[in-house]
């Protein structure tokens, strides 16, 4: 084995050929090409196969990352690509998306040594979407039918991943969304240059192909009542995400021109798929020609930026109000759209909205500092006075977050139990919520978190809800 792995010292780390900005600023496609063949086996040869992988023990979904590092270096690609689907629902997805700097990457221990980290999500990537273009990735199998059933409510990760589980163990699925495609956040919140549609797309149609019935269109409160579900299932999963976004209570505020983040960044996703979209076509929320503010510092906030810069935008600002260390977006992607030649604005936060007959024509915003740490160490931003600055925008986003929406009241059930952030509780065992056969999983557990960790959810409430209804007294009572 040695002398194929261990070769860190001699090969340096090296990424796929990532597109120049001049020319992926003007499309949609994603920016990184996949790794040639030679290139993956030489980048998987890197890996010094830790006796303690810490890049698997920091991978939400403990995949088995040292061994299909060594058969991809070893050529056994196919080998390889069951070893990382055996623990992982979408590996191509994580692999394009997770923030590996913060994950497994980050936690690689070639990287603390100085040499530079295994690239270990382009190779994860790399080896799905060979599997796609050689015919490894099998149909789903259901297993045989069992005679029960489970509503899934939520396309997104959290609900294809449990719903491809529970359809291999024979249950039959019915997977709601009140969206008209599934995919959750990955179809409608996530643009194409960062995971394109199709690789979403194909995982959806493999699990409608196995007998997973979508109902789309169906808004769980709106079509039907979480009790009606239950009687219609035998468990039901709730994986409906969060999406009550954060408001800005800046004075100028409501002025047109001022938008919420994800109606941006959802028109720009339905334009992208070829559907007419009233909101983009009548330039209310589409970027070309403008001056265009975004304030926040998550991944959204980054979508937002880099967005507004494909649209055309004649100039794209981030106001974030506390300093590069410490955002909470991923570092890469920063790093992506100051390339492209977003301006970041560190310690800054919005002050008003200006504008003219109610329309917004800027952003007056105060400069802060990071003052004393609060009770959780994180230094709290202060204004310093007298330094305010103004931003030309005539389109103002704002990505500040998202909380949950109120579940109890939506779905007419006051006996679903929400934790102090309207968060859905449950069970961390059992996964179930106040309500019996009633499971939750992903972002409205966990609040708004990562795809990774939402696959892993999944995955796990499906174990679970398998778990509960193989109980003799539920079968008993059937
Ligand atoms: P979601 O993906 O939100 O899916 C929930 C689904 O439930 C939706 O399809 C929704 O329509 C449906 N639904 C909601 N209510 C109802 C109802 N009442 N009835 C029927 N259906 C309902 N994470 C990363 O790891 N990497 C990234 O780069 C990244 N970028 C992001 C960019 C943006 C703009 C956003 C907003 C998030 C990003 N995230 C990223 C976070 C990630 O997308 C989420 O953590 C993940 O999608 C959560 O999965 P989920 O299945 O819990 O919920
Ligand atoms: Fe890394 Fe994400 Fe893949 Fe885990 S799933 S190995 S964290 S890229
Ligand atoms: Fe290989 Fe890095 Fe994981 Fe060690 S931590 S097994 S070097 S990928």
């Amino acid at each position: 084995m040695a002398e194929r792995m261990l070769k860190f010292t001699t090969t340096p780390k090296a990424t796929p050929a990532k597109r120049a900005a001049e020319t992926r600023s003007h499309d949609f496609h994603e920016i990184y090409a996949d790794f040639i063949d030679a290139k993956a086996a030489e980048q998987a040869s890197r890996c010094s196969q830790c006796g303690i992988p810490f890049c698997q023990t920091h991978c939400p979904l403990h995949n088995n990352i040292p061994d299909w590092l060594r058969m991809t270096a070893e050529g056994r690609l196919e080998e390889a690509y069951e070893l990382s689907q055996a623990t992982n629902s979408m590996p191509e997805v994580c692999g394009r998306i997770c923030p590996q700097d913060r994950l497994c990457e980050g936690s690689c221990t070639i990287e603390q040594s100085g040499h530079g980290t295994v690239t270990i999500g382009a190779v994860e990537r790399y080896l799905t979407d060979k599997a796609w273009e050689m015919g490894w990735v099998a149909p789903l199998k259901p297993g045989p039918a069992r005679g029960r059933s489970v509503g899934v409510v939520g396309a997104g990760p959290a609900g294809l991943a449990a719903a491809e589980r529970l359809r291999e163990a024979g249950y039959a699925v019915t997977v709601y969304d009140r969206h008209d495609r599934a995919g959750g956040l990955l179809i409608y919140g996530i643009p194409s240059f960062k995971l394109e549609k199709e690789v979403v797309d194909r995982r959806t149609r493999r699990l409608a192909e196995g007998g997973v019935e979508f109902r789309l269109n169906f808004e769980v409160g709106r079509d039907a009542t979480l009790d009606e579900l239950r009687e219609r299932h035998d468990a039901v999963l709730l994986a409906v995400g969060v999406y009550a976004a954060r408001d800005l209570t800046a004075p100028g505020a409501g002025s047109a021109g001022v938008t919420a983040a994800l109606d941006y960044l959802i028109a720009s996703n339905r334009k992208g798929l070829g559907d007419t979209v009233p909101e983009f076509d009548s330039g209310a929320l589409n970027a070309e020609g403008r001056d265009v503010v975004v304030i926040g510092g998550g991944d959204t906030a980054m979508d937002c930026v880099r967005t507004a810069v494909r649209q055309g935008a004649t100039s794209v600002a981030c106001l974030y109000r506390r300093d590069r260390a410490n955002m909470p977006g991923s570092v890469r992607e920063v790093a992506h759209a100051e390339e492209e030649g977003v301006v970041f604005e560190w310690l800054a936060a919005p002050r008003a909205v200006s504008g003219d007959a109610g329309r917004a024509t800027g952003v007056r915003a105060a400069r802060m500092r990071l003052g004393a740490p609060d009770p959780s160490g994180r230094q709290t931003p202060e204004e310093v006075e007298g330094a305010d600055f103004e931003l030309p925008a005539s389109l103002v986003i704002k990505a500040l977050g998202f909380d949950p929406e109120n579940l109890p009241e939506a779905f007419a059930a006051p006996d679903l139990a929400v934790t102090r952030w309207g968060t859905v509780k449950a069970d961390l065992r059992s996964m179930m919520t106040s309500i019996p056969g009633v499971f939750a999983a992903g972002d409205i557990v966990r609040g708004a978190s990562l795809v990774v960790w939402a696959i892993r959810d999944g995955r796990d409430a499906a174990d679970a809800i398998h778990a509960y209804l193989s109980q003799p007294a539920l079968a008993a009572a059937e």
